[in-house]
């Protein structure tokens, strides 16, 4: 059985998805039996969802300052 201590080493690599599918079985297996890497594992999964959200974002706009002048 994974350590809690690896399994917070795991998590980092299980949402960025670089996990084989027999160490991802293990961290779910641990997660399922172990409540505080389970409140880690679900922690994580706020920071990547707001960090997806960051990366979803229009790029910001240098121009939005400085409004367009009418063209007449
Ligand atoms: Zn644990």
């Amino acid at each position: 059985m994974l350590a809690c201590k690896h399994i917070h080493e795991r998590l980092n690599e299980a949402h960025d998805g670089e996990l084989s599918p027999l160490r991802r079985m293990l961290l779910r297996l641990h997660l399922w039996i172990c409540s505080p890497c389970r409140n880690a594992d679900c922690s994580m999964k706020a920071t990547f969802k707001a960090l997806r959200g960051l990366r979803d974002c229009p790029p910001f706009k240098a121009d939005v300052t400085s409004p367009e002048k009418p063209t007449e």
